[in-house]
């Protein structure tokens, strides 16, 4: 057989062209700052491919850009002003920052009304509670909505999610159950990987190892979910060698134009609801 490909590339367009619509008939856009630290070269590639799409759609995104040697306080004041400045909506911290900065004391400084990209404590604790107040991280939420796209009942399916970070593997856990889906979380210690992943209707791979999950770790007719960015010398990668995946799975997402398109699209999609909850009437 061979697996439909989730054109995630596209479902993110649908969703900017749909904000696009509604951001125009705003008397003020909704603004976003960026804070990039250090010259990491793919951060520095995410963040000039967010204020592209941000221009596209009418939010108006500024970029605070440092060397690797700024301090933590140089940036916690930067982050208290942008709490403070009532015309910015959204503040995104790009991560990795560099080694000597405490990210989460940066991300903890993000007013949680602002955390456009959810990782903030207490935005986390009111997604486990389920509220609709929180801002939900962009990869996982952009994953739910490639679920949706589906138009599949999800409710009883197994889901696998390889990775336990706070950016993808929890949080999509957690979307996984709200979906009714009984969710076991895997890791770098997890025993008999591949014969857990093969019991899994849905897998979701977010471990960061460039086509780790082969065949053997695919159940016939699965939707396998890639996160995964791997730059290889010659290419981008995921964690799926999708081969495998167009031969064995019912659906897959591909690496470069699935998850990754719509993690942006998310980020815009949280900037514009943060513009909502700050200018209620
Ligand atoms: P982390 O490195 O923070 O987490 C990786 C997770 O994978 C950890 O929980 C780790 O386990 C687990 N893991 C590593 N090796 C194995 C293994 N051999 N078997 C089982 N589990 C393993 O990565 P992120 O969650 O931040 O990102 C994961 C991938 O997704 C990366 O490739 C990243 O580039 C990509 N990504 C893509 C995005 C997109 O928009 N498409 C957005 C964000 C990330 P342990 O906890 O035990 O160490």
């Amino acid at each position: 057989m061979t697996a439909k490909i989730i054109n995630g590339k596209e479902i993110a367009k649908n969703i900017r062209q749909s904000l696009k619509e509604k951001i125009s008939l705003l008397k003020t856009p909704p603004a976003l700052a960026v804070i990039l630290a250090g010259s990491d070269p793919a951060s520095e590639i995410y963040v000039k491919n967010k204020e592209k799409a941000c221009h596209e759609v009418g939010i108006t995104a500024r970029t605070h850009k440092f060397p690797a040697t700024v301090s933590e306080k140089e940036l916690l004041d930067l982050i208290n002003d942008l709490n403070r400045t009532p015309d910015i909506n959204g503040i995104l911290v790009q991560l990795p920052l560099p080694a000597h900065i405490n990210s989460e004391k940066i991300l903890q400084a993000v007013s949680p009304a602002k955390d456009v990209d959810g990782f903030h404590p207490l935005n986390t604790g009111l997604l486990q509670q389920k509220s609709p107040d929180t801002f939900i991280p962009c990869t996982p939420k952009g994953i739910i909505r490639l679920l949706h796209s589906l138009s599949l009942d999800l409710t009883g399916l197994n889901a696998v999610v390889i990775g336990r970070s706070q950016i993808v593997g929890l949080p999509v856990s957690n979307l996984l159950l709200q979906e009714n889906c009984t969710v076991t979380v895997t890791h770098s210690k997890t025993q008999n990987l591949s014969a857990l992943c093969r019991s899994a209707d849905i897998l979701i791979a977010a471990l960061g190892k460039p086509e780790f999950i082969t065949k053997e770790y695919i159940k016939p007719s699965a939707i396998i979910i890639d996160v995964g960015i791997n730059r290889t010398p010659n290419s981008l990668k995921g964690d799926v060698r999708l081969k495998d995946a167009l031969d064995t799975a019912a659906y897959v997402t591909p690496v470069p134009g699935g998850v990754g398109p719509m993690t942006i699209a998310m980020l815009l999609e949280n900037t514009f609801e943060a513009f909502l909850k700050q200018n209620r009437p």
